[in-house]
């Protein structure tokens, strides 16, 4: 959230020189937007991202009516009017896109989307074909009050488009999806170019910052789907993969593994067998004396101490078997309840419940003990072998 801000006030404060410069090159200036919100689009095709494509092609379509109806000086005509119109109905359309059901461009709902957009230009241009003397009477008589000295619009206006920057940045700090980010960064620089019109060349160079955050949008949360584990919300093994290539000389690795996790599921399914991933993962992420944690794959997870022996790190291993171990389970009821009186007395019961355990068995090595970080890593697991016919529950070194 804090990228976009800060990249609009850096924008804000070189904006005369930058133009300056620029200048010259005005028709690369008009065309930026088109080549960096195409790469968005294309980039949302590729990621399957159907609600940002469509955000994308809103402020494409917002972009060309800017280009193409209100070049012209605001007082001219019926372009106040065009320009109103657009001032509701782009940051209108770029927050529906987050409440609707993510659905391919080519499906039912993209066809709709395509007519609803095409209907909405056309009622426009009839309204202001019919109704163009609104143009001079919305410029004599603003609603409320316009402050003509920072922007062209009404007070009124730019309270309602703030009212909208707040809507998508608070579902931005909830769900933090990809697709919250895109609305939030295309309704921040859609009313920004609005508000601040008359600004030379800010329609460019705002619709260019949007779909070069759109792009980079896109990258990081296709880094982040390839190296962040999805259920666990860890790093992945591809992550871990990578650490190992940047490792020093000195380095412990310890590999864990969630005891009697089959059994687990067996008696309290696969949901309940997830939670506990979770939770394990959670309490690895908060194992201390410097340890990363990641998710090795199913029920296993590897343990990271860069620059630090395995006296080092057995006592914050040992820690974090105990804290597992003792962590009460109070497991969430499976079979859901069809009404909510049925809920609530299935709820007050399970307060009831015994809390259940799980353990974990963990085994370690470090970098004096072979050559490659992989071999270091096939001995961490050749001593979670031995933890596991210790009895598990325990912790084993390699040596
Ligand atoms: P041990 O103590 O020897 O490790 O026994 P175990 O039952 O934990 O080991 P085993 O390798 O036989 O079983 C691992 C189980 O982990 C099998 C699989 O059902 C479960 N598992 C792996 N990945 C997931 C997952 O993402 N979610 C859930 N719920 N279970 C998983
Ligand atoms: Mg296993
Ligand atoms: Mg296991």
């Amino acid at each position: 959230m804090g990228t976009p801000i800060a990249l609009l006030l850096l924008l804000a404060a070189g904006y005369h020189p930058l133009v300056t410069s620029l200048a010259p090159y005005y028709n690369l200036i008009y065309a930026a937007p088109y080549f960096l919100l195409l790469t968005a689009l294309l980039l949302s095709h590729l990621f399957k991202s159907a609600r940002v494509g469509m955000m994308v092609i809103i402020l494409l379509v917002g972009y060309t009516i800017i280009l193409t109806r209100l070049q012209s000086p605001l007082e001219q005509g019926t372009t106040y009017l065009e320009y109103l119109l657009l001032a509701v109905a782009l940051p209108i359309n770029l927050l529906y896109m987050i409440i609707v059901r993510d659905q391919k461009l080519t499906s039912r709902f993209g066809v709709f989307f395509f007519l609803a957009i095409g209907m909405e230009i056309g009622w426009c241009a009839l309204l202001v074909q019919q109704f163009g003397e609104l143009s001079s009477y919305f410029q004599q008589h603003p609603i409320l009050v316009r402050a003509a000295s920072v922007s062209p619009m009404p007070v009124l206006l730019i309270v309602l488009l703030s009212i909208l920057i707040c809507i998508s940045t608070l579902r931005l700090l909830r769900k933090n999806s990809i697709e919250d980010h895109a609305a939030f960064i295309s309704v921040l620089c859609s009313t920004i170019t609005l508000v601040f019109f008359n600004v030379p060349f800010i329609s460019s160079l705002v619709f260019s910052l949007a779909g070069l955050l759109l792009v980079a949008n896109q990258v990081s949360f296709s880094h982040q789907l390839a190296f962040v584990d999805g259920l666990t919300e860890i790093a992945g093994r591809r992550a871990l993969e990578d650490e190992l290539k940047h490792l020093g000389r000195r380095y412990t690795l310890a590999m864990l593994d969630v005891d009697h996790f089959k059994q687990f599921n067996d008696t309290y399914g696969h949901e309940i067998g997830d939670d506990v991933l979770k939770l394990v993962a959670k309490q690895m992420a908060c194992c201390e004396g410097g340890a990363s944690a990641f998710r090795y794959g199913g029920e296993e997870f590897t343990l990271l101490f860069k620059g630090k022996t395995t006296e080092h790190c057995l006592p914050f291993l040992d820690a974090l078997r105990e804290d597992i171990a003792h962590y009460p389970l109070v497991l969430r009821d499976q079979s859901r309840p069809h009404d909510d009186k049925q809920g609530r007395q299935k709820r007050g019961r399970a307060s009831n419940k015994k809390p259940v355990n799980i353990t974990v068995s963990i085994g370690y090595a470090d970098a004096s003990q072979a050559d490659t970080p992989e071999d270091v890593l096939q001995l961490a697991d050749k001593a979670l072998y031995k933890a596991k016919e210790a009895g598990r529950n325990c912790i084993k070194g390699s040596a």
